[in-house]
């Protein structure tokens, strides 16, 4: 037992086995081998540090509505919008920020939903980017608007922007999330001829949905020199898509990619979340893995809590917990209360995520902010 009370797992497949709840294994023991054969043949992960916490980093939903329906966040028939009563005014969401900053907050993710969709977003962004103490300030999009906001994006002073991107066949995206890819790669490519100064792809793992465009998204990224991430498949909504048979692990993607080319592990970090970043020598590209459930070390180092679009802190996207800041913002902003309630929800931060413990969603990913 650490004296934080945390105790650290080991990243063995026995482990696991002890720690999964037996009648729901999310995942299945062969691909957690596959990781670990995989680390074998890579450079190890530095996941071995003690728990080092700093919460820092605050992730902001500005709306929980969006123009896509990716299987694994938003089901279809989706209708349970929160009323706009509830969606938190930007003036709100600066105010919480401020007190964000005093308690030591550097970074700040704008997202969703998707943040393109609220009005006035680039205002809103040169409001945060110039609130004194806001160190970095990212937004996480689906691309779908880029094109028509890239340039007031960038104008608000806008620099981090990751796109999500799960593929770069229409038909796949099409498949996978129901929008269309061309408005995409096209607000891609005006991103890049602005020059933010970063630029991600976020990409989400699934099997038989996704695995045969991992290799033409990763030469897409190195042709564009921006980084890609590939992310685990984490339960976080409601819909059917979250299955043992749909979860395809960060290991043997990255067991694949070894077969194609020699992944060397960055030095630097880069960004301020979870991501593993390897530079693939040949293609030149840079790959991050986000392996939130196969990473047995995942939890140690997370910095962030998030902001629900209607004004609720969730520290931890794999607890249920959520503190309710709106009675310190409305009808006025009372700071004191505002800070007591952030403080409280920081010092209860859970140590870690169940996704592992048969885990069941209660709010979907659009509303929690992801
Ligand atoms: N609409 C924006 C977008 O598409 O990037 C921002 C919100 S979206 C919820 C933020 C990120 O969460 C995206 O990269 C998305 O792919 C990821 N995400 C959503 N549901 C997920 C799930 N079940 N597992 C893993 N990642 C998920």
């Amino acid at each position: 037992m650490t004296t934080t009370g945390f105790t650290p797992v080991s990243a063995s497949p026995d482990a696991l086995v002890t720690r999964a709840n037996p009648r729901k294994l999310w995942w299945r023991v062969a691909d957690i081998m596959s990781l670990s054969s995989a680390l074998q043949t890579l450079p190890a992960f530095s996941g071995s540090t003690p728990l080092a916490r700093a919460v820092d980093y605050l992730r902001i939903s500005v709306t929980d509505r969006c123009n896509e329906r990716c299987l694994y966040c938003l089901p279809e028939q989706f209708q349970a919008w929160l009323p706009r009563s509830e969606i938190l005014t930007y003036e709100e969401i600066l105010s919480i920020v401020q007190i964000a900053v005093e308690r030591g907050f550097k970074h700040f993710r704008v997202t969703g939903g998707e943040p393109l969709l609220r009005r006035d977003l680039p205002h809103f962004l040169e409001e945060l980017i110039h609130t004194p103490g806001v160190k970095t300030v990212q937004v996480t999009t689906n691309g779908t608007r880029l094109l028509e906001l890239a340039d007031a994006l960038h104008q608000s002073g806008l620099q981090r922007l990751n796109v999500s991107l799960d593929a770069l066949d229409p038909s796949r995206y099409h498949d996978i999330t129901h929008g269309d890819v061309k408005p995409v790669l096209a607000g891609l490519e005006r991103a890049r001829a602005l020059g933010f100064s970063s630029l991600k792809l976020n990409t989400v793992l699934i099997r038989h949905k996704n695995e045969e465009e991992i290799w033409p998204l990763v030469q897409f990224a190195a042709s564009l020199q921006i980084p890609i991430r590939f992310i685990e498949l984490m339960p976080v909504s409601l819909t059917e898509m979250l299955t043992e048979e749909n979860f395809l692990p960060v290991g043997e993607v990255m067991q694949m990619l070894a077969q194609k080319d020699t992944l060397i592990p960055l030095e630097t970090k880069l960004g301020h979340g979870p991501a593993q970043y390897y530079r693939l020598e040949k293609t030149g590209a840079v790959v991050g893995f986000i392996g939130a459930l196969t990473n047995l070390h995942f939890c140690e180092s997370c910095n962030k809590i998030r902001l629900t679009a209607d004004g609720f802190i969730r520290p931890c996207l794999g607890n249920h917990g959520e503190y309710d800041l709106k009675p310190a913002l409305r009808p006025l902003v009372d700071r004191e209360e505002l800070r007591a309630r952030l403080d409280q929800s920081i010092l209860e931060k859970p140590p870690e995520h169940l996704f592992r413990d048969n885990w069941k969603p209660q709010r979907i990913m659009t509303a929690i902010g992801g």
